[in-house]
């Protein structure tokens, strides 16, 4: 068994998954899945870490977003009215910064049944401390402050990610670097179902197991130009859940008085400045001109006369030109009318979501010896 790649920056995987849609058996485009957990509005670091990828590859991949709503309730099950409003919130997000509904599928986990079922298989096929020693179940236990009081069903989403995924056996999965550990994770699955059940031989190379008639492409994580942005905390990644986040749906006051709230701990304009610091991160992941962020650095490690206050104003500017179009976008799918609007999208790529989930629950189930008799599920 070949062991699994290095994440590296997105133009070298974006070269890794054109090749490995070149050896998958797919005849349509290849595949594209990934997705949000419905626990609050989308932020820059999902801009960064994997909306903008989703946005720029819809034309190349078949591509497939999904809303996981059912994992929201792995930490908020006392708020349902929440992850239904953040659901429909998060792809009005989506809309605004650029999916066309028409060319991608907007897809409703809670309304995909073949997720749920495939979940179930692969958690047969995880030793129950693999998923527990997962980085990023611990990472997400501590920063989210769950202790010992989570869920049985909170560890569960780390498999349910799995099927998440492998029912639409896509090639690549744009995603942020904290989700890299759930993709390996995934990876191992599909590994294991394509030995264990399609009879693939485990020597066989990643990019050869749809050749060698495994039912799983191996996907690869896509990760964005920014792995991991820093919240306006200046520590923590930027997250829904810590309350560090400047938010797609921002409007420019607010985008302003955020970006200010980066603590770099410089005292004065002639101070030489740290350019690894939480807003030189900033500076590179919105400041376009690569000239100018250039100029800026310098400017900073002299010490040459230039606040902080003045760098934060410039990024904010930077931001909100960014944000502009997409505050634009975001007005048709406002009020009673543009929720309905949502609701429609939703429903028209979960329809054309189940055709695919399905097939993959029946092959699968034919490999297992589970094909009693066909079954026709349609959404309604
Ligand atoms: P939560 O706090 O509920 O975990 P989150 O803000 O971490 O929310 P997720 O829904 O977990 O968001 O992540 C959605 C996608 O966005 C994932 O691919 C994730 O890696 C990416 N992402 C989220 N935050 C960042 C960030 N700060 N930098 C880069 N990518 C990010
Ligand atoms: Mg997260």
């Amino acid at each position: 068994m070949s062991t699994a790649p290095p994440v590296t920056g997105g133009a070298r995987n974006a070269s890794l998954c054109v090749l490995m849609s070149q050896t998958t058996s797919q005849l349509e485009r290849p595949r594209i899945l990934t997705g949000d957990t419905p626990t609050g509005a989308l932020h820059l670091g999902h801009w960064v870490g994997s909306l903008e990828n989703r946005v720029r590859l819809q034309d190349e991949y078949e591509c497939y977003f999904l809303l996981a709503n059912m994992h929201a309730f792995t930490t908020r099950a006392d708020t349902p009215g929440d992850i239904r409003r953040d659901t429909i919130e998060i792809v009005c997000d989506w809309l605004a910064a650029g999916i066309d509904p028409e060319r991608s599928c907007v897809v409703l986990q809670t309304e995909v049944p073949a997720i749920a079922e495939l979940s179930w298989f692969f958690a047969m096929l995880l030793p129950f401390n693999r998923v527990m020693r997962n980085p990023t179940l611990k990472t997400e236990i501590d920063s989210k402050g769950l202790g010992d009081k989570y869920s049985f069903g909170f560890p569960m989403y780390a498999v349910g990610q799995c099927a998440d995924i492998l029912a639409f056996r896509p090639v690549c999965v744009p995603v942020g670097e904290d989700q890299v550990a759930h993709i390996e994770m995934c990876r191992e699955v599909a590994r294991r179902f394509n030995q264990m059940y399609c009879g693939v031989d485990p020597k066989t190379e990643d990019a050869d197991y749809p050749g060698a008639g495994g039912l799983f492409p191996i996907p690869q994580a896509l990760v964005g130009r920014v792995a991991r942005l820093v919240g306006v905390d200046g520590v923590q990644k930027m997250s829904k859940s810590l309350g560090n986040a400047v938010l797609l749906s921002d409007d420019p006051k607010t985008v302003k008085k955020k970006i200010n709230r980066i603590f770099t701990g410089r005292q004065s304009p002639t101070e030489p400045g740290d350019t690894s610091n939480a807003l030189f991160q900033w500076v590179e992941a919105f400041v376009p001109d690569a000239g100018r962020v250039a100029e800026l650095k310098d400017k900073y490690a002299r010490g040459a006369d230039i606040g902080d206050g003045h760098i934060k104003a410039e990024v904010a500017d930077c931001v909100n030109a960014l944000l502009e179009p997409m505050r634009e976008r975001r007005k048709a799918f406002e009020g009673e009318a543009g929720e309905r609007k949502v609701i429609e999208i939703i429903r028209d790529g979960t329809a054309r979501a189940n055709a695919v989930a399905e097939e993959t629950l029946w092959n699968a189930k034919r490999s297992m010896g589970l094909d009693f008799f066909a079954r026709d599920l349609r959404a309604r």
